[in-house]
């Protein structure tokens, strides 16, 4: 069993614990080669992809402390590492695989789904995951909010059947707090919107963001506060994980979990049950699983239906159903995420 220990939000005689965030995103490893030699894997070099297929490598250097040295196949560097196999191109893995760009209702809104808006609140993120669909979007021109936060709180104000809105992107803890709060008072009358979600990556990869002034910013929020956070692997908490979801709870803030079922990665039973246990133990509940959007470059992280259904039934026979996630695909123009 794993016991997280409450880390203190603030005592006036501990030093602040955690270096600056911004600081440590800076220093993220983005050379292929440091990241090997570093993990005492120098001989891989000649494997690299000459190219980075327009997606260049960044991890947090924290993230990287969690990798196994000397393992070729340990989950977080597959992750993370620029393969070859993402240069060849697979029958019905296209750009826009999850047709973002026709929900597009107000500039950085995506209103798919009823009563949830989703807001893409920045392009950017912490760490490249080799099967994101972000890969191909520039949303940091295309969609980030930052100056058209008037437009989408417009939207979000005369839609009153928004009752949820969530943060998304890149990732919206990129932003700095001072920005999200600008966010939350442009939504001080837009008393329908109940819920504010935040599909953050950085808990995990950079626990070091959910420090102090973010904390205060998500106290002071009326609205009710759901934190969902992305691992896809057990082995991507640490104590330092356990520490930023302590403090989210402390706030108030519902923690949820969605990974997304990669092939050598996390597509077995015994992996999918350390993770919701590992998960659990830091307060943390599995939400969604998501198959594979079919984004081009990634064909080799794609698991079948058939066995992620297997997968699933074999975790319903092992783990109390609180800790079973709900297996689903995307689907272009559908109501909600399709239940497999
Ligand atoms: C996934 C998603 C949501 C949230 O769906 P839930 O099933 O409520 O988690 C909302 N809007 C968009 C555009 C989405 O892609
Ligand atoms: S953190 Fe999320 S959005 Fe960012 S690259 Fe990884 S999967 Fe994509």
């Amino acid at each position: 069993m794993i016991t997280a220990s409450p880390a203190p939000r603030t005592t006036p005689d501990t030093p602040q614990p955690l270096a600056d965030w911004r600081q440590l995103w800076r220093e993220a490893v983005t050379d292929a080669h440091e990241l090997l030699a570093l993990l005492e894997l120098d001989h891989l070099a000649g494997e690299l992809p000459a190219a980075d297929a327009g997606f260049r490598l960044r991890v947090p250097r924290g993230f990287v402390a969690r990798m196994r040295r000397g393992d070729r196949h340990d989950p977080l560097l597959l992750q993370v590492l620029p393969q070859l196999a993402e240069l060849e191109t697979a029958p019905g893995f296209t750009r826009d695989a999850v047709g973002d760009l026709d929900a597009r209702t107000a500039p950085g809104v995506l209103h798919k789904y009823q009563g949830r808006a989703l807001l893409i609140a920045s392009g950017t993120c912490a760490i490249n995951c080799r099967y994101c669909f972000r890969r191909h979007f520039p949303y940091a021109e295309e969609l980030a909010a930052a100056q058209q936060w008037r437009e989408a709180l417009a939207y979000l104000r005369q839609e009153d059947s928004i009752s949820e809105l969530i943060l998304s992107g890149g990732d919206p803890l990129a932003l700095s707090t001072g920005k999200l709060a600008e966010l939350s008072v442009g939504l001080v009358d837009t008393t329908h919107v109940r819920r504010i979600r935040i599909h953050s990556r950085l808990p995990v990869v950079l626990p070091e963001r959910i420090e102090d002034s973010l904390l205060a910013w998500l106290d002071s929020l009326p609205q009710q506060k759901v934190v969902v956070l992305h691992a896809n692997h057990a082995n991507e908490f640490d104590h330092t994980v356990d520490a930023a979801c302590t403090r989210l709870r402390a706030c108030g803030a519902t923690l949820l979990n969605q990974s997304v079922l990669l092939r050598g990665i996390n597509d077995d039973v015994e992996a999918q049950v350390a993770l919701s246990e590992r998960m659990f133990a830091a307060g943390v509940l599995p939400y969604y699983l998501h198959q594979l959007d079919r984004v081009q470059g990634t064909a080799h992280f794609e698991v079948s239906d058939a066995k992620a259904t297997a997968l699933v039934e074999a975790l319903r026979a092992r783990l109390p159903g609180y800790l079973v996630p709900r297996l689903v695909r995307e689907v272009a123009g559908d109501v909600g995420k399709q239940p497999l």
